[in-house]
């Protein structure tokens, strides 16, 4: 018997998926070789929901994330709010490389396996817990704290090598061998139990703006569509999928045998054509990228250090692992033999043009942090400098004579470091900070002083900030003019 024809909807959504995967994958090659082309966590959509809560407190973000986060995760909650799981069928790249591995799996055993319905009902619940697990250890640490174990980011560092990939991603990496065997015999077996975006997109799809709806008077009963479902939804005994499970993909609908359309994809009850609901998919996700570029939000890579420091807006925790020796010497003013004895490296052994992240393999040492780079920088200049899971504050004094604050840049100087004099002013405002307080990005000067009990003079000296900044503007609003960023007032206002 001649093999049934694809629909072209489902060619299209191969192509899509396929375009994403691809791309995605091309990008994680070149930014392991390139600078200024965007990592992993940059292109990751659920970030936005991991760095959101910091952004609304002070307009920063989690170290590695960027704005475009915030643009794709909004892009995701419009598209879940309108057609409910609708990214996960047509442009989750994790989702794609699922489906490739399943298509292996069918073509190797000839037949997809079953998960006993009992064992998938619970075995389902288990992606909210594992999502508010992520979010609130997440917003509690203000890091990255799943990054080790993300399977997606361990796929998106295959490039890098396997001893980096195994020092920085084993957990994760090992989660995506188990994923991906698992695919091959149980259809997006990730997604059904574990992604947490596919958790937030089941919420959002309690919206019944989009469904799939069943045509009980043409209806067969033959149960195609069931059978062809990749998450498993029993569609041919409901009048509505209503599944928090579907992902939008019309398999079922493309499937149907008869004559008369026996499922419709509806949009607010009205019957929509297939291809109108690809176009509003890919128009939400338009739309957003034009939101995200007039906000200027659209950002998916950090500017470079030396243009930071041109601009006079450098901060330590700018240093990252795809900056060179040689940038972060020239950008903080800083002789790099300086650098590379603070940080017991053999200048012969790893030239001034390796990339931080490079370092172990360049030095032959097991393993070599960007953050010791940033310490190191930040003991030199005799500026503080909490670390990168933001947590311990890590004032840090300089450990030489030869290269004082005084020798770094004059934007550094106005950012974190100190003149002497203005030092012993600092050390001389000594308050009670509260253990609890905390200084957020929405706050003046003015509630500042007024939370605290003091003057705001000596709030002002207290953060290192010029005398004549405005006491009754938010924090945040003044940090661009004034070159300072809130991870820094924090950090002074603790000390
Ligand atoms: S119910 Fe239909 S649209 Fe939803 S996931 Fe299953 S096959 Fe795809
Ligand atoms: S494939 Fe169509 S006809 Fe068959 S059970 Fe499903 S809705 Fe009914």
């Amino acid at each position: 018997m001649a093999a049934k024809k694809m629909p072209p909807i489902q060619i299209a959504r191969r192509i899509s998926l396929g375009i994403v995967l691809v791309g995605f994958t091309v990008l994680t090659i070149l930014h392991q070789r390139l600078q200024g082309i965007p990592s992993v966590d940059a292109l990751d959509p659920f970030g936005g929901l991991e760095t959101l809560m910091k952004f609304l407190a002070g307009g920063e973000f989690i170290k590695k994330l960027m704005p475009s986060n915030i643009v794709l995760f909004g892009a995701i909650v419009a598209l879940g709010l309108v057609l409910s799981r609708f990214f996960c069928g047509w442009f989750c790249a994790f989702g794609a490389l699922q489906g490739v591995f399943g298509w292996i799996g069918k073509k190797l055993f000839k037949r997809r396996f079953e998960v006993p319905k009992k064992v998938d009902r619970v075995l389902r619940w288990a992606k909210y817990p594992i999502l508010v697990g992520i979010i609130y250890f997440t917003w509690t640490t203000a890091s990255l704290v799943i990054r080790t174990y993300d399977p997606l980011a361990a796929y998106a560092h295959l490039s890098a090598g396997f001893s980096e990939l195994w020092a920085e991603f084993g957990v994760g990496f090992i989660l995506l061998v188990l994923i991906m065997v698992g695919s091959m015999f149980y259809d997006r077996v990730f997604c059904k139990y574990v992604c947490p975006l596919g958790a937030v997109n089941a919420i959002l799809s309690r919206v019944p703006l989009f469904r799939i709806k069943r045509i009980e008077n043409t209806c067969i009963s033959c149960s195609k569509c069931d059978r062809v479902c990749p998450m498993n939804v029993e569609v041919s005994t409901v009048q509505s999928v209503n599944s928090p499970e579907c992902i939008a993909c019309m398999e079922c609908v493309t499937a149907c045998p008869t004559k008369k359309p026996s499922l419709v994809a509806t949009l607010g009850g009205k019957a929509l054509n297939l291809w109108t609901v690809v176009i509003i998919g890919l128009a939400i996700f338009v739309g957003a990228a034009l939101i995200g570029q007039a906000t200027n939000m659209l950002q998916f890579v950090a500017p470079k250090l030396t243009d930071l420091a041109t601009k006079g807006n450098i901060n330590v925790a700018d240093i990252k692992g795809s900056s060179t020796y040689a940038e972060v010497a020239a950008a903080f003013g800083i002789e790099t033999e300086r650098l590379y004895r603070e940080l017991g490296l053999d200048m012969k052994k790893v030239p001034e043009t390796t990339k931080l992240k490079d370092t172990a393999a360049v030095a032959g040492i097991e393993d070599f942090e960007t953050d010791t780079v940033r310490f190191a920088v930040a003991k030199i200049l005799g500026v503080p400098y909490a670390g990168e899971s933001g947590e311990t504050s890590a004032v840090v004094k300089p450990a030489a004579q030869e290269t004082t604050a005084a020798q770094a840049p004059a934007s550094q100087q106005t950012e974190t470091a100190q003149p002497a004099e203005t030092a012993a002013k600092t050390q001389a405002t000594t308050f009670a900070v509260p253990a609890d307080f905390v200084l957020e990005g929405t706050m003046s000067i003015q509630d500042v002083a007024k939370a605290l009990s003091v003057s705001t003079k000596q709030v002002i000296e207290k953060l290192g900030l010029p005398a004549d900044i405005p006491v009754d503007k938010p924090l945040r609003d003044l940090k661009d003019q004034y070159g300072y960023s809130m991870a820094t007032l924090k950090e002074k206002i603790k000390q």
